[in-house]
């Protein structure tokens, strides 16, 4: 790409530094502040809740994710959106639709992480293509709050509230669930009804970098089974889509949704785990 890395690395930090101290937002015009790493993340390893109401039998439901058009010899990669729906998300679903028409015996797909403050009557027909074009839709709860900051019933409702929300669109009455800035605490795990989705691959789009660099933090450091972090609502995370797909597709990679991709690997995903992979199962690498 355009931008040697050096340079995007730099860019990284400064936009980092600056957002930083940035005013702090919630509910549907909420913005990232933060890049922490969540205390709590693991492989597909399950890491194990501290207390011991869940049992070994609390799996996420895959029995209806349609993995029949991913190719056994690909790599997977899921690309994953978040603070959907937004203001890029036809542009999202437009990109991805090209770009099946062109790779019809690989097609894309990706899992698209919705507040539910953010479902309303303008935003409806882009989460509506999303999932019509066999996009997952997962959870980014209500309002993008901190949850590390909510009690017990509060998380249940963030949760709750916009599982309601996304039911019409995919008739599920759950969704794997991502925690607004990654954090994440015990009180979480045990208030999620699925699993948790953290990531292997952080673009750092939302800190307005150009597309080039998002394009080479996923370029750079993709691996089979990765989960990347992206976001709705910022053009140049467009953009680099274009270029991204057609040259994820040559280096012999599919992207995927998450859930599709924990099928296809053989992860069977637990309930209030949290994962940064599926990588496959059974197999060397
Ligand atoms: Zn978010």
């Amino acid at each position: 790409m355009l931008i040697p890395l050096k340079i995007c690395a730099f860019l990284n930090m400064f936009a980092y530094m600056v957002l930083s101290f940035s005013p702090f937002f919630v509910g549907g015009s909420s913005t990232h502040t933060n890049t922490e790493k969540p205390a709590i993340t693991s492989n597909y390893t399950a890491y194990p809740l501290s207390s011991s109401f869940k049992t070994d039998d609390d799996y996420w439901q895959d029995e209806d994710v349609d993995v029949s058009r991913i190719q056994p010899n690909r790599k997977l990669l899921a690309l994953t959106f978040d603070d959907a729906p937004a203001s890029t998300l036809e542009e999202i679903v437009a990109v991805f639709l090209s770009y099946n028409q062109a790779h019809p015996d690989a097609p894309a797909s990706a899992t698209i992480f919705c507040n539910g403050a953010r479902i309303t009557p303008a935003s409806t027909p882009a989460v509506a293509a999303a999932t019509a074009l066999g996009f997952e839709l997962g959870n980014h709860t209500q309002h993008h709050y901190d949850l590390s900051t909510l009690t017990q019933g509060q998380l249940q409702q963030e949760i709750e509230r916009t599982d309601k929300l996304l039911y019409p669109f995919d008739k599920r009455h759950l969704h794997l669930l991502r925690a607004p800035y990654g954090r994440l605490t015990d009180e979480v795990r045990l208030a999620a009804k699925t699993p948790i989705i953290d990531w292997f691959i952080d673009t750092n789009d939302w800190t307005g970098i150009p597309e080039e660099c998002i394009y080479d933090a996923v370029w750079q450091n993709k691996a089979d089974g990765a989960i990347v972090l992206m976001h709705d609502g910022y053009p140049h995370t467009v953009d680099a889509l274009k270029q991204l797909l057609p040259d994820l597709y040559e280096a012999g990679y599919q992207a995927v949704s998450v859930s599709q991709m924990a099928k296809a690997h053989g992860c069977k995903l637990k309930v209030g785990c949290v994962y940064t992979r599926a990588r496959k199962q059974g197999k060397k690498g």
